[in-house]
């Protein structure tokens, strides 16, 4: 082994929720380290700005204007990602997701379908795309199957706080969702992991602290021993360590870049 591990020369990838925040400087750096990015999301304008910026830095980018909760968009982007690249999908970034937040008693069936639609459904979508097609990918070519899944949790699941029933509900079956997998894939060839991020500055977050004036930033860094929340990229490089060979005997695993601010045994 050798830093070469985290080279993604000839790889494909595919990131949901890759026209902003997370999900942007994720792209960014995949890219950086050699594969070709297929960005996903909602939002067009956002994605176009983010393979701009992949182009500016040499790298390879397409995008894929979709929304994560319908199945069939999903799927028919994750198919044309992989013919792109002659069939073949090697790393699939489960990113976009949506921040709610009101009491257990005042929520909604509404807040829970719309929040489980896209943190939950729209996870399970992109797993199952991207798992089938490393699956149908090893068929066609005659090789071995291999793959990197990464869903997106939440520091949500290891802290219960006022307001966080629908999105800590879905971060969870995701979390759940990952281990599953990871059990059912893993004897294939393919590794499926979580990362559970503590408070990040994004335009999720700022939105959130500007529409509720909770001030949870500033609460969040005084929590962390490192003394601040983290920005995009200390995401993004956990998003390269489970992508790349360098996680190779990693599977079924939670990497929590939180600043420290839960530590669970
Ligand atoms: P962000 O800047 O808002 O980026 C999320 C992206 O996902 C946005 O472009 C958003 O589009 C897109 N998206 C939302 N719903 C979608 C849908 N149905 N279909 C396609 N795209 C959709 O947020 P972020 O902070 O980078 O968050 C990225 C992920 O990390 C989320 O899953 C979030 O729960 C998770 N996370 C974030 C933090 C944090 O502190 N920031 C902490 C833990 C976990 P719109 O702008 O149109 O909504």
């Amino acid at each position: 082994m050798s830093l070469k591990a985290y080279d993604l020369t000839g790889r494909t990838a595919f990131l949901t929720g890759a026209a902003s925040g997370i999900g942007r400087a994720s792209a960014l750096l995949l890219a950086e380290a050699g594969a070709t990015v297929h960005c996903a999301d909602r939002d067009a304008q956002g994605l176009h700005e983010t393979a701009a910026l992949v182009k500016e830095s040499g790298g390879t980018a397409h995008v894929h204007p979709l929304d994560v909760s319908d199945r069939a968009q999903v799927d028919e982007a994750v198919a044309a990602a992989a013919q792109a690249s002659g069939g073949r999908l090697d790393i699939m970034a489960a990113i976009a997701g949506i921040m709610h937040s009101s009491p257990v008693l005042e929520t909604t069936d509404e807040d829970l379908d719309r929040v489980l639609n896209v943190n939950f459904k729209g996870v399970l979508y992109s797993c199952q795309a991207a798992a089938r097609t490393m699956l149908e990918a090893a068929t066609t070519t005659g090789t071995s199957p291999r793959g990197s899944i990464i869903t997106m949790a939440s520091g949500a699941v290891d802290t219960g706080g006022p307001g966080l029933l629908c999105y800590g509900a879905a971060k969870a079956a995701v979390v759940q969702l990952t281990k599953t997998l990871a059990t059912e894939v893993g004897p294939h060839g393919i590794r499926v992991n979580a990362v559970a991020p503590g408070w990040i500055r994004t335009p999720m977050t700022h939105r959130h602290d500007a529409e509720a004036q909770t001030h949870t930033e500033g609460f969040m860094a005084r929590r962390s021993p490192l003394g601040r929340v983290g920005e995009p990229d200390d995401v993004a490089h956990a998003v390269l360590h489970l992508a790349s060979d360098a996680s190779a005997f990693t599977t079924g695993q939670i990497l929590r870049p939180n600043g420290g601010v839960a530590m669970p045994w």
